[in-house]
């Protein structure tokens, strides 16, 4: 069979050794005689690797000691909804940044919850999609939160900088930046990430909240979704979703031994180079995306050609290069091109891409 490199935005691929290592565990987990998945989450064995997974997570992101770290149910977009109710009253005003789709789904939940106020939109610049930092003085005071998706998985629009937000907590979906590159865990209220991109399985969700933020929910906030509910109960309120949290752990352990996220910051560096550097080489792709907001995680190009984007996905599926078509709010292609994807792989597609334009261009 051809070597497959999936392209996936997400549920992504994950690091063929954690797979590897997940089937040679299934049947028989810790001696155990059955799979982890079919042992109880408060037992001791289950404990550790829940234990192991945050202390992983925690030295990988340098988490300071007063933010919890929560696993927990309903992907990212659990979030959209659990932010507002645990962050604000119903009165209050929470600001948003939109830079894409994701960002925008923020605001429409929040609105059912609390007061959402958008103060900065994806604008243009020389023509391309841009994010432009709002000022200081935009950033009302008053407010609960500051909500911002640093890195937009449809649309491939990031930033780096963050909202001069003051005493304002800033909350970031992370869902498809957590763990690509270092930052500053301290200078955010929440960050917030959906598994299925850097982590692990699609279902379980990260959420990393500063100590003062908890226990001011709204009182109807469902209790599965009650930070401090979540922070007293070390996530065991119900039953978490276990497998993921397994998963995501042996994902973290991959992520040490390939030297942390520093290191894999520099590899998605070059990945992203090396794809960039094939889109603005060329006439036949263009990118539609300013040089400073381009996400180094997700790569929409477009053929200068639409018509010919057919034959490109079936001749790349054809070479084991899948799941490259563009969201349907974008159109064209999408390569994205989280931890677990190989140099090699980027490599591949840069090569398809090449000969594609020789042949059809
Ligand atoms: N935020 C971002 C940035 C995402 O990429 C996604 C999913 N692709 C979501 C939120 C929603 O995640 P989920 O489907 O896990 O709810």
């Amino acid at each position: 069979m051809t070597q497959v490199f999936n392209f996936s935005a997400g549920p992504a691929m994950l690091p063929p050794a954690v797979l590897r290592q997940a089937q040679q565990e299934l049947l028989n987990w810790q001696n155990s005689g059955c799979s982890v998945m079919e042992v109880s989450h408060r037992g001791d064995e289950f404990m550790a690797v829940a234990e192991q997974a945050e202390t992983d997570l925690r030295q990988l992101m340098q988490v300071p000691d007063n933010y919890h770290v929560l696993f927990t149910h309903g992907g990212g977009r659990a979030h959209f909804a659990a932010v507002p109710l645990n962050l604000s009253k119903p009165e209050d005003t929470s600001l948003h940044l939109v830079s894409g789709s994701w960002s925008k789904g923020a605001v429409s939940e929040a609105g059912k919850f609390n007061q959402p106020k958008v103060i900065g939109e994806l604008t243009q610049k020389d023509g391309l999609d841009f994010m432009q930092q709002p000022s200081a003085e935009e950033i009302d005071q008053d407010a609960a939160y500051l909500h911002f998706c640093p890195n937009e998985t449809v649309d491939g629009v990031a930033f780096d900088w963050l909202p001069q937000a003051g005493e304002v907590p800033l909350v970031a979906d992370m869902s498809s930046c957590i763990l690509s590159k270092p930052i500053d865990v301290s200078r955010y209220g929440v960050i917030y990430a959906g598994a299925q991109k850097n982590i692990g399985p699609s279902g379980l969700s990260v959420v990393i909240v500063r100590d003062d933020l908890l226990g001011r929910a709204q009182k109807y906030t469902p209790s599965i979704f009650d930070y401090n509910e979540l922070a007293t109960t070390r996530s065991m309120y119900n039953t978490p979703p276990t497998f993921s949290w397994y998963l995501a752990g042996l994902v973290f352990k991959w992520l040490l031994n390939e030297g942390g996220v520093a290191a894999i910051a520099k590899h998605n560096e070059a990945k992203a180079a090396c794809l960039y550097n094939a889109i603005d080489q060329s006439d036949f792709y263009r990118s539609q995306i300013h040089p400073e907001c381009r996400s180094i995680m997700n790569v929409p190009f477009q053929l200068s050609d639409p018509s010919l984007d057919d034959l490109f996905l079936t001749q790349a599926a054809e070479q084991g290069l899948v799941a490259l078509k563009g969201h349907r709010f974008v159109g064209g292609m999408r390569a994205s091109i989280y931890n677990a994807m190989s140099l090699e792989g980027v490599k591949r597609l840069v090569e398809f891409m090449r000969d594609f334009e020789r042949r059809q261009g």
